[in-house]
């Protein structure tokens, strides 16, 4: 293709995954990362919880300080109503990695994407499409922003897969889960003034399942909280509520161990993300092409309920790096074995999880899953 700008490596998806990646790689590599979007998305990202595990990954990254100091909250013990009616107690003092952090999820993406451009790698948004071709050891992308070309391209583009899609690769993506969030302020819709309230204290994560399926509500920076229930999206319960706020939250607060923190909030929009399991099977990657890789949740996106697809991204990212940098020829089978195994024992512990709750044996949600 005349023209064509030549890359070590293309990333198409700057979410933590491809900004992560693309950090890795530079300064050795010339890094190209192509993102759909123009601008950061308005609507306020969900997936918040990280382990005190991606503290190493996000050393790695030399943004630990950066990150540190940017006032994300740590977060405290995790209390579910789970297997049986009691809540049980996990202390995040018993995670010898640490106990994380609830992020503020949009200064998070921030940090990375200033991390990234400051490393040297040349992001390009607004990219919609790319035409792909793989000729003589190279991929060449052809683009409304221009040509390019590289040995390497890296789907990092979300659980969409779309770029693995493009190439032709299956996927597995056949749990309807769907999470229906809403982000709630410590305050009070009073006469349209909204009365900010002191900072709950709460630093606890709450899991409750119920017949429909499971909540979740963390606290956030700056006082806001977000609630979540995870359903099938072809529950009829899952319309309703999506339109009435009120009702969400008058739901929600059936449950004593939710209605504990969920006092006083103003009731706020409900937003509906897809939110089941979805993969690549590793083998598949081979079948793209030579030099083909992916990574984030475009290799395997999580179930919320593992509170892993953030970890994740950047591990999966760090292990990319490690691949391409020693030759992707000879290193692709070890990245390969290494997927798979995270995604077996993700499998194995999911299945385990939504086992549990028996007492909703004859609920579809939990039928579905059992
Ligand atoms: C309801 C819900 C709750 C969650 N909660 C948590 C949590 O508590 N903790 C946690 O760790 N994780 C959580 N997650 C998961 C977490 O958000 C993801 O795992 C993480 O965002 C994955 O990062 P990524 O970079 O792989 O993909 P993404 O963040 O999805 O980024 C993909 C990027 O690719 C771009 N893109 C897509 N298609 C194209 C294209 N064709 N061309 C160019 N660019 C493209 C997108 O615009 C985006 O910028 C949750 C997810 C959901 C759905």
């Amino acid at each position: 293709m005349a023209g064509e700008r030549p890359f070590d490596v293309v990333i198409v998806g700057a979410g933590p995954a491809g900004l992560a990646l693309g950090t890795l790689l530079r300064p050795q590599r010339r890094v190209l990362v192509l993102e759909r979007r123009a601008r950061p998305a308005t609507a306020p990202p969900i997936g918040e919880s990280l382990p005190g595990a991606a503290a190493v990954l996000l050393q790695r990254l030399e943004l630990l300080a950066t990150f540190q100091d940017a006032g994300h909250r740590e977060r405290g013990a995790a209390v579910s109503v789970w297997d049986g009616d009691s809540p049980v107690w996990r202390d995040a003092i018993r995670d010898p990695a640490g106990p994380g952090w609830y992020l503020d999820r949009r200064g998070f993406e921030q940090m990375l994407r200033r991390r990234a451009l400051d490393a040297g790698v040349t992001l390009r948004e607004g990219c919609k499409q790319a035409d792909l071709r793989h000729r003589q050891g190279q991929w060449h992308l052809d683009t409304a922003l221009g040509p390019f070309r590289a040995p390497v391209l890296v789907d990092a583009t979300g659980r969409s897969g779309h770029l693995g899609r493009q190439l032709g690769l299956r996927r597995r993506a056949d749990d309807p889960l769907l999470c229906l969030y809403s982000f709630l302020n410590q305050g009070i819709l009073d006469q349209g003034f909204l009365d900010q309230a002191p900072e709950s204290q709460d630093r606890t994560m709450r899991i409750q399942a119920d017949a429909h399926g499971w909540w979740y509500t963390v606290p956030l920076p700056q006082g806001q909280r977000v609630l979540a229930y995870h359903m099938d999206g072809d529950d009829p319960l899952c319309r309703r509520l999506l339109r009435r706020p009120e009702a969400f939250l008058a739901r929600a607060r059936d449950h004593a161990l939710l209605a504990e923190v969920l006092e006083g909030l103003a009731p706020a929009r409900i937003r509906g993300r897809p939110a089941g399991t979805s993969l690549l099977e590793v083998e598949q990657l081979t079948k793209a092409g030579p030099g083909f890789l992916a990574i984030g949740d475009a290799l395997l996106a999580f179930d919320p309920l593992a509170s892993q697809g953030l970890f994740h991204a950047l591990a999966s990212a760090t292990s990319a790096a490690k691949a391409i940098e020693s030759g992707l020829h000879q290193s692709l089978g070890a990245y390969q074995q290494e997927m798979r195994a995270v995604t077996q024992r993700y499998l194995w512990h999911l299945k385990a999880s939504y086992q549990g709750p028996r007492r909703f044996g004859q609920a579809a949600f939990w039928q579905r899953r059992q």
